[in-house]
């Protein structure tokens, strides 16, 4: 290990050759860590032809960027990633290093956790620093989301974690700021993985993924069945939004878990949550804290997600859903007749 550099990390995620915009929510956390400690904050942008983006990291709150850009990044290989982030850590030794919750940091982190032997708190929705101790506060929900849990690193830096997107809004850019791009060299044997890149299925749904749309229409046990989802799509494609699910509905098979909101599923920010037959368990609750408006839809008067909703609406999932479904239809008909006109 060199040296005793202190500085806060952020990991950008790359997805082809461009920045994940989770990699700008990362560095709003991260300048929060980095200010209190006095130290940089630096990202780490590992890819193929991504060094032309390294600008975008700094003017949305890097002090620093390490980038290490190689044609052998051209697709997301867990283990070549690991090695490279083990290489980064040992030469540089940061004192924090933060990734976001998606898919890929789930995946990255706790194994370089385990390969470098430093502790790793998963899916915070909170993070600061300790003004005493000046360690890293780690707050995430424990037991079933009952208790949220302040969670303080011991042993050996970095303080590792992974944070939930959408927990916090990218600062505004700024491309008048200024930072250093260090291009690192990793040695030859770090290039190169034991695994082999088959191809890549996107997934095919209506709308964007439930954590970048504005309108979210869910449904959960209360919908009956898969084919009453259909509904829930028509509504979504009407409105321009996309569709999400409680735990109940992906776990009986009728939507891809990508579509679960909640504390084991997706925290969802958008301007509008539409819930049919969602009977709003603290699980669920815990991912549409940050929905500026939710409009439930149950029969049951007594429906906790009634407790948190804005507009409650008492009555029949499917009755509602086609009572809305038609309106709609029957507003933008009456619209195009009107610009014919
Ligand atoms: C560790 C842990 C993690 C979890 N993570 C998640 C998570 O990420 N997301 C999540 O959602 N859950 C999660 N859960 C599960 C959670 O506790 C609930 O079991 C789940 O949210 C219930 O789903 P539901 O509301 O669809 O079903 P139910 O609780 O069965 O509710 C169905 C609702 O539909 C209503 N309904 C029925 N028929 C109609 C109708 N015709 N019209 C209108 N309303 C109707 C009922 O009144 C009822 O309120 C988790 C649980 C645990 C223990």
């Amino acid at each position: 290990m060199n040296g005793t550099n202190k500085e806060v990390w952020t990991l950008a995620e790359v997805r082809g050759k461009t920045i994940h915009p989770v990699s700008k929510e990362l560095l709003a956390w991260g300048r929060e860590l980095a200010d209190p400690m006095r130290v940089p904050l630096a990202s780490i942008l590992v890819g193929s032809g991504v060094a032309p983006r390294a600008e975008e990291l700094i003017a949305a709150g890097a002090d620093k960027v390490y980038i290490v850009d190689d044609p052998s990044f051209e697709n997301f290989l867990c283990d070549e990633q690991v090695g490279i982030l083990e290489y980064l850590t040992d030469k540089y030794n940061p004192s924090i290093l933060i990734a976001s919750a998606t898919t890929r940091g789930r995946t990255v982190m706790p194994m370089l956790s385990a390969r470098i032997g430093c502790g790793l708190t998963a899916d915070c929705t909170e993070l600061s620093i300790d003004p005493v101790s000046g360690r890293l506060i780690q707050t995430r929900p424990a037991i079933g989301g009952n208790v949220m849990a302040d969670i303080k690193t011991r042993g050996r830096d970095p303080q590792m974690c992974t944070v939930r997107p959408k927990s916090k809004r990218p600062l505004d850019t700024d491309r008048s700021r200024k930072g250093e791009l260090i291009k690192v060299s990793p040695p030859q044997s770090l290039l190169g993985s034991a695994l082999k890149f088959l191809g890549f299925t996107p997934e095919t749904s209506v709308g964007l993924p439930i954590q970048e749309a504005e309108i979210i229409i869910s449904g959960g046990k209360g919908m009956k069945n898969a084919k009453n989802f259909a509904k829930l799509e028509e509504l979504a494609r009407l409105l321009g939004g996309t569709v999400g699910a409680s735990r109940m509905a992906v776990d009986l098979g009728w939507v891809p878990y990508s579509a679960q909101v909640g504390l084991s599923g997706k925290s969802v920010t958008p301007r509008i949550y539409m819930a049919f037959g969602i009977s709003g368990a603290v699980q669920h609750i815990a991912g549409i804290s940050g929905a500026e408006t939710i409009i439930a839809v149950n029969h049951d008067p007594e429906a906790p997600i009634f407790r948190v909703a804005d507009l409650s609406i008492q009555g029949d999932a499917m009755e509602i859903l086609d009572a809305l479904i038609d309106s709609l239809k029957k507003e933008q008909s009456e619209r195009w007749t009107l610009t014919a006109d």
